[in-house]
């Protein structure tokens, strides 16, 4: 049965600032499930607090809203007990680079199945526009009573060195380029990042569509030869260096598209399968527990063939 974006849409209604970058952010995530023909009642989309979070809210499915900083290792939990969900991350810069930051890391270095949607517009707008660890060096943005003295994280290169094997950037009012990233970044097997620029016309005086618009360019568009994919260890001597100037590139020209992608290493869910086998088959969260020898309540009856002993 296709569906269209329609079936993902819930009947929350959405509040966030008018021109907001989440818009078209949701807009595209909307596009890119039903592309996919995701079935909702596999789907959880797991969202950070802040602005960003409320996606939770407007997507149908069976959506968690994390505690700050603490979406990916729900999310993470979620896909161990249940790989063949379909797990989505969606929260901002703030949440997961400062005080989820160490979580961030922990993902690419497990290489989870799991799509990560960074919503990227340098501020902390829901509590009113603090810096957010993605705001450059010395940009006064209205907020800030002075202009900001820390350098800047940027997210593509932090998530090449934890070991994501999926990169891409997007700008969240280009909603046909990002739907596409989307859908390529959940059809990966691994850990994925989509970086989303994103204006916040109500906190982010300074990083606007317009400054947006002066610096970013595709680099399919720009170098019809890049070519971001390794499938060979040959290929990372051939094709990372250039891999690495577009990774590290962020200021005069932003690149965008997918920047990286490592298909030569297996995600977390096939190394427990081979130490558990049968894993996949009965995972965690379709078992029933008992403790001592006496079942543990599940609600679930039809699990009480498939029992986790615990001593
Ligand atoms: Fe969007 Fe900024 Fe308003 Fe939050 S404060 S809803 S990020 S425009």
């Amino acid at each position: 049965m296709a569906r269209s974006w329609l079936d993902y849409k819930s009947p929350a209604w959405v509040q966030w600032c008018p021109g907001c970058g989440d818009f078209g952010i949701l807009n595209s995530i909307y596009r890119a499930l039903a592309e996919l023909n995701l079935d909702p009642e596999k789907l959880v989309v797991v969202g950070g607090i802040g602005c960003s979070g409320r996606t939770t809210f407007y997507v149908k499915g069976s959506n968690a809203h994390a505690l700050h900083g603490r979406a990916i290792p729900l999310a993470t939990g979620i896909k161990l007990a249940r790989p063949e969900l379909t797990v989505i991350v969606s929260a901002g810069d703030g949440d997961l680079l400062g005080i989820g930051g160490g979580h961030f890391v922990a993902l690419g270095r497990r290489n989870v199945d799991i799509t990560v949607l960074l919503h990227n517009n340098a501020v902390y707008g829901l509590t009113k526009g603090q810096a957010a660890p993605t705001l450059p060096a010395w940009v006064q943005t209205k907020a800030l009573a002075h202009p900001n003295i820390h350098d800047n994280v940027n997210p593509v290169l932090l998530a090449f060195a934890s070991g994501y094997t999926f990169i891409a950037r997007g700008y969240a009012y280009h909603t046909n380029q990002l739907k596409e990233l989307i859908k390529a970044a959940i059809r990966h097997r691994g850990a994925a990042l989509v970086d989303i620029l994103q204006p916040c016309p109500t906190y982010n005086n300074i990083m606007t569509n317009k400054w947006y618009e002066e610096r970013i360019y595709y680099v399919d568009q720009e170098d019809p030869s890049y070519d971001p994919v390794i499938r060979t260890p040959e290929d990372y001597k051939t094709k990372m260096p250039k891999i690495m100037e577009k990774l590290m590139e962020f200021g005069d020209r932003i690149p965008l598209g997918i920047l990286y992608w490592n298909q030569t290493k297996e995600p977390l869910e096939d190394r427990l399968e081979k130490l558990m086998p049968g894993y996949k088959a009965a995972p965690p969260g379709t078992r029933r527990i008992s403790v001592k020898g006496k079942p543990f309540l599940h609600p679930f009856d039809v699990f009480k063939d498939r029992v986790i002993e615990v001593p």
